[in-house]
């Protein structure tokens, strides 16, 4: 059996490595780059919930812990290996 695992992204990590540049590495759904400074501004807020991680695929990962636990883990059976297909 195979098991699944989303890419997240650390936001401590993050911060740090694009301190004093751009960060202009997120799309919105119409694969438009978010600015910056919007990219700044949603990572404080979810810093302020407390949250640690951001996970790279929110709509595909179920149970996914922003707190430090990341994405649990998906296991793929016969009957769902094309479910992340889409
Ligand atoms: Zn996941």
């Amino acid at each position: 059996m195979t098991v699944k695992h989303h890419m997240s992204i650390n936001l401590e990590g993050i911060l740090r490595n694009f301190k004093g540049k751009k960060i202009t590495i997120f799309q919105d759904e119409n694969g438009k780059f978010v600015p910056d400074s919007e990219v700044r501004k949603e990572i404080a807020e979810l810093q302020a919930k407390g949250h640690k991680l951001m996970s790279c695929s929110p709509d595909e990962c179920e149970g996914f812990d922003p707190f430090g636990g990341g994405c649990p883990g998906h296991p793929i059976t016969e009957e769902n290996q094309n479910y992340h297909g889409k």
